[in-house]
């Protein structure tokens, strides 16, 4: 019994979604898809859902709009007005050499879910181009398939059970991708591209422990077939081939829109929410009409049951926030 605008960027432009990358892999846990789902399935599955709550009247005597408003566009400014927020928006491809689309709306409560970016292995990259496509082409072309970059150990460990894992970053953080690679073989390599490990001595120690080898060369090349990754050229001329290929360069929140605002994050930049999903201030204080679901809201699994469950939980707080009338007492 809204007015919902719902405002996706992958509708104009190529920010689809993580769940976009699973192309080829089958999303197994994904809640209501018995069977499996893909990426490109799950978006189609849940635009036709939006599409089943049109904006309509919301009763015969009463004209005012309720129902989804969906929209492709890019929020690229979040502004405070006196009776909520102005968000500017991109609402057309972006053209090179050509000026932006803008409109503007209005919106008396906020949920941002917009998820973040993985950041990807810096091999074969091609510096000369804007795009993040263009520049990561390479890479992109192996990833999402069975056997191609992988960036959740958890989604995706189960292809390579009892195979040997390569695992590409570096620091205490790619252990935490190589922790849970133990979960499905022994054969785990650290692959550092070029850069020191630059991991602590108790998190070396476990590794020596476990037999985890790593290796500081930089990887010049990928070697494939089609879109199945095989390998690596390294610098020094040797190949080295592995079975699954993960990814742990950490993530880019998508949260640029809020520049300026003060709002509570955790050290990669995830909002800070209390139960409600409403995001939190420095001070710990409720940012008014502002709520957070899915992989931008810190301390939360990665996944599309937890982005779900967030999703309804900040959508009713939206919702209950705008009543007229408040509990009394
Ligand atoms: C390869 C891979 C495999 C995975 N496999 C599984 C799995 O098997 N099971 C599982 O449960 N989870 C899996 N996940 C995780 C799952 O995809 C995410 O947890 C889930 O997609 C998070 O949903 P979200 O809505 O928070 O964010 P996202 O799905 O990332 O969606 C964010 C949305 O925000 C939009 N957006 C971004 N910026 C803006 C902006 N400025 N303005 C407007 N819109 C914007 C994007 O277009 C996108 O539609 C996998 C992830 C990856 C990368």
């Amino acid at each position: 019994m809204r007015h919902v605008l719902l405002l996706d960027a992958g509708l104009v432009s190529r920010r689809r979604g993580r769940a976009y990358w699973s192309k080829t892999v089958k999303i197994e846990d994904a809640p209501v898809f018995p069977g499996g789902v893909t990426g490109p399935q799950l978006i189609k599955a849940l635009r036709e859902w939006v599409a089943g709550f049109p904006v309509r009247p919301r009763s015969e005597s009463d004209p005012r709009p309720v129902g989804i408003d969906l929209r492709g566009g890019v929020l690229l400014n979040l502004i405070r007005t006196d009776d909520g927020f102005e968000l500017v928006v991109s609402t057309a491809p972006r053209r090179p050499g050509k000026p932006l689309t803008i409109e503007r709306f209005r919106a008396r409560a906020v949920v941002i879910a917009t998820g973040f970016e993985d950041r990807w292995p810096d091999i074969e990259v091609d510096e000369s181009a804007q795009a993040i496509y263009e520049r990561y082409r390479v890479v992109f072309r192996y990833a999402g398939n069975r056997r191609g970059w992988h960036l959740c150990i958890r989604c995706d460990g189960h292809l390579h059970v009892d195979r040997h894992i390569a695992v590409v970053g570096c620091g205490d953080y790619v252990y935490g991708t190589a922790f849970g690679a133990q979960d499905f073989t022994d054969k785990v390599t650290i692959l550092t591209n070029g850069r020191p490990h630059g991991m602590s001595e108790p998190v070396l120690k476990q590794i020596r422990e476990r037999g985890i080898e790593i290796v500081e060369k930089r990887i010049v090349k990928h070697i494939g077939e089609g879109t199945d990754l095989l390998g690596f050229l390294m610098e020094d001329g040797s190949k080295l081939f592995f079975d699954g290929f993960f990814v742990d360069e950490g993530l880019e929140p998508n949260t640029q829109f809020l520049e300026g605002w003060d709002v509570q994050t955790d050290e990669e930049g995830l909002l800070v929410v209390d139960e409600d999903g409403q995001v939190l201030d420095s001070a710990g204080n409720k940012v008014p009409g502002l709520f957070a679901a899915g992989d931008i809201v810190a301390g939360e699994r990665n996944l599309i049951a937890t982005a779900f469950a967030l999703g309804q939980n900040a959508g009713l707080s939206a919702s209950d926030s705008l009543r007229r009338w408040q509990w009394p007492g």
